[in-house]
């Protein structure tokens, strides 16, 4: 989304420059689409005025760090595998050299998932108010008057805001996948639309 600051003003003002062009749960392109329709792909109610953090669209913006991931992850491959020819070549006990060699193949399947994970939900910030879609069936919208500032929960790893007298939160890994990043951006984002209301 930052990328987009030097884009032309002149196309955006046109209308259609500024709406989603993809479908953020299923990546079906939209371009065309009226700004308030269901997805013909998947049925998704999707409204095109939502600015999308987190899910696919937020997987496909930070192409960059997506190749970090999988660079990262190719590193890690060279190394479980130098480490699984050195426990062949050590003399160890049979069964010890295969409680290494499993520890090191889960090792290597985790980081692997970690890296190439392409989280499904996210939050829509729209003209209405803000949005969490875990799946399809799974949505939450709330009016910007019911939300409170948000943060980024450290601890319980989630952006967590007021609504009521109910804490909402959002799991980072669930829309983000590692982008710490992009969980800033994020929560930058909520707080600049929400109304701060002065309450003590
Ligand atoms: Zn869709």
């Amino acid at each position: 989304m930052n990328g987009d600051a030097d884009a032309t003003p002149a196309v955006a003002a046109s209308g259609e420059a500024e709406l989603l062009t993809a479908c953020p749960l299923c990546g079906y392109v939209l371009t065309g689409l009226p700004v308030e329709h269901n997805c013909p792909e998947c049925g998704f109610a999707v409204d095109r005025r939502w600015e999308v953090h987190g899910g696919l669209l937020g997987a496909r913006v930070s192409r960059k760090r997506w190749h970090i991931g999988k660079l990262g992850f190719v590193l890690f491959s060279v190394y479980v595998a130098i480490w699984v020819i050195v426990i062949l070549l050590v003399p160890l006990p049979r069964f010890d050299r295969r409680m290494l060699m499993v520890i090191m193949t889960a090792a290597l399947l985790l980081a692997g998932w970690v890296a190439l994970y392409r989280p499904r939900q996210f939050i829509a910030l729209g003209p209405a108010g803000l949005v969490i879609v875990r799946s399809r069936k799974r949505v939450r919208r709330f009016a910007w008057r019911e939300v409170g500032h948000a943060q980024y929960d450290l601890l319980r790893k989630s952006i967590a805001f007021k609504s009521g007298d109910e804490v909402v939160r959002i799991k980072v890994f669930n829309a983000f996948g590692s982008d710490i990043s992009a969980v800033d951006t994020c929560v930058r984002a909520i707080n600049q639309k929400v109304r701060v209301l002065d309450s003590r």
